[in-house]
């Protein structure tokens, strides 16, 4: 490629500048994507790693290489697993991207209606309750734990399940478009024990679990107080009204639009 300047020995072409300015901004995207995490100290960990070993190959310490050749070896599958986190959210937020949401069916307002009642009834008889509403990626694996009921979603349906001498009140329901695919499901539990000073039940903590891993919305109500919540995107909403619930879920079922980079970062952020 064409030369711009020579600094002494050192010919600088137009191909290496472009070069340089593009793997700045891929560092530097990725920094600020992980700063404040744990995975940004293993990035830095990495990058440590790398730049011993060009040192190593630099000044020919053939061990030092080797070893380190081992591990950048195999860098691509151990970054697979140690960002696994981080990547699950990236790829769940991409397929939330309005450009992409146009493959997966959108969920009715009448969905939202019914889940609504069901709950505010459930409430009111201190039932307690999970309900998983999948919008995008599915979550077979959760739902294969479970009961496989695929029945079309109605509150009778929902306010027997959850009555607490049925057989299938026990952990979860999953609704995905209409359809109650599974009933007494095991989800994960988030590690989160606490929010806002208060302690998490296992019935929280597996509805916030499930939204920090995959696109859903958890209406879960306590058993304990009678009291509702919404998680989602690793966030827990408590102490809801009918109202706000209904209005909750309707607004959850149209996500705001992800826009551009700084959008999607800022997403990424809110979710930790
Ligand atoms: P509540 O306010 O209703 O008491 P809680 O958050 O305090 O709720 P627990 O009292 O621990 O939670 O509720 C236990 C119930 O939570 C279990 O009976 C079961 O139905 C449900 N549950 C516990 N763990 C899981 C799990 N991993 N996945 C799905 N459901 C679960
Ligand atoms: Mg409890």
């Amino acid at each position: 490629m064409f030369e711009l300047f020579k600094i002494g020995f050192l010919t600088i072409t137009f191909s290496d500048v472009l070069d340089i300015v593009i793997v700045s901004f891929i560092f530097y995207k990725l920094y600020t994507l992980l700063r404040g995490t744990i995975a940004a100290q293993i990035f830095i960990g990495l990058i440590i790693i790398l730049l011993i070993s060009f040192v190593a190959q630099a000044i020919n310490l053939k061990a030092v290489s080797w070893l380190l050749k081992l591990v950048t070896d195999i860098w691509v599958i151990a970054f697979v697993i140690l960002f696994q986190p981080e990547i699950r959210r990236l790829l769940v937020l991409l397929a939330r991207n309005p450009v992409f949401r146009i493959f997966t069916k959108p969920e009715s307002v009448e969905e939202a209606e019914i889940i609504a009642d069901a709950a505010f009834e459930l409430s009111q008889q201190q039932h307690g309750a999970l309900i998983v509403i999948v919008r995008s990626t599915g979550i077979r694996g959760y739902t294969e734990t479970g009961e496989i009921l695929n029945a079309r979603l109605s509150k009778d349906l929902l306010t027997s399940i959850f009555f607490p001498r049925s057989p299938l009140h026990d952990g979860a329901v999953i609704v995905k478009n209409n359809v109650v695919e599974a009933a007494r499901c095991t989800l994960p539990l988030s590690p989160v024990t606490r929010v806002d000073g208060e302690p998490l039940g296992m019935r929280h903590r597996a509805g916030l679990g499930i939204s920090e891993q995959a696109d859903v919305i958890c209406v879960i109500v306590s058993e304990e107080t009678g009291g509702i919540s919404i998680a989602e995107n690793g966030k827990l909403e408590t102490g809801l009204s009918k109202d706000a619930l209904k209005k909750k879920l309707m607004t959850a079922f149209k996500p705001p639009p992800v826009k551009g980079w700084k959008n999607l970062i800022e997403q990424i952020k809110r979710q930790k």
